[in-house]
C-alpha cells in the first residue's frame, strides 16, 4: 500500500504552485495533510484548490515506474483530492487494485482499514509506504509494516524514525523478504 505524493510522485512543487497561485506563502505549506484540511487551514476554498491544481506537473520519482511495474497487488491511499489523483493516475497510466483519496474518509485524514477490506488482507500480509507522519499513523492504526519513501529527498533528510528505504527498488526486496 502506497502514499502518493511524495512517495510514488515527486509532487511537492505541484502541490505547493496551487496554494501559492492562490496566494499562500510558500513558507506556510506543509505536506501530508487531508487536502480539505489544509485548505479550511490556509482559508482557502477547496474547489479554487483543485482548480489551481496541475495534475500534469508531478512526475514519478526515479525508479518508481520499475516498481509498479514489479509489483503484484498494490493500492493507494491517499489525502489528496479524488479529482486530481485519478487524473494523475490516468495520466501515468497506473492501475492499482485499490485507489482512495480524500473523499473516502470524509475529507479527514486518510485510514489504512478501508483498503484493508477492499484488498481482503489482513495488516500482517501487507506493507505501507509512505513519505510523512501521518503516513506512518496509519500504518502505527492497523498495526501493519511501514517503511519511509527516503528517495525523497525531503523525507531522507528527516531522518525519521523507522526503516527509511534509499530506493523504490528496495520496496520489492522487502516485499520478497518479509512477506514473500
Ligand atoms: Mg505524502
Amino acid at each position: 500500500m502506497f502514499d502518493f505524493d511524495g512517495t510514488l510522485v515527486d509532487s511537492d512543487t505541484a502541490l505547493l504552485d496551487a496554494f501559492v497561485v492562490l496566494g499562500v506563502p510558500a513558507d506556510e505549506v506543509t505536506y501530508g495533510h487531508a487536502v480539505a484540511e489544509e485548505c479550511a487551514r490556509l482559508g482557502l476554498s477547496l474547489d479554487d484548490y483543485v482548480a489551481a491544481y496541475d495534475t500534469t506537473a508531478a512526475q514519478p520519482f526515479p525508479g518508481v515506474e520499475e516498481l509498479i511495474a514489479g509489483l503484484g497487488r498494490w493500492a493507494l491511499c491517499s489525502n489528496k483530492h479524488p479529482e486530481s489523483g485519478a487524473g494523475e493516475l490516468a495520466r501515468l497510466g497506473w492501475r492499482p487494485e485499490v485507489a482512495r483519496f480524500a473523499d473516502a474518509f470524509g475529507w479527514r485524514h486518510k485510514r489504512l482499514e478501508p483498503v484493508l477490506a477492499d484488498l481482503q488482507l489482513g495488516p500482517e500480509q501487507v506493507l505501507m509506504v509512505g513519505d510523512s507522519e501521518g503516513d506512518r499513523w496509519c500504518a502505527e492504526q492497523v498495526g501493519c509494516a511501514f517503511a519511509w519513501a527516503g528517495w525523497n529527498e525531503r523525507t531522507r533528510l528527516a531522518e525519521p524514525e523507522g526503516l527509511v528505504l534509499r530506493s523504490p527498488s528496495d520496496v520489492l526486496g522487502l516485499i520478497d523478504g518479509r512477506l514473500g
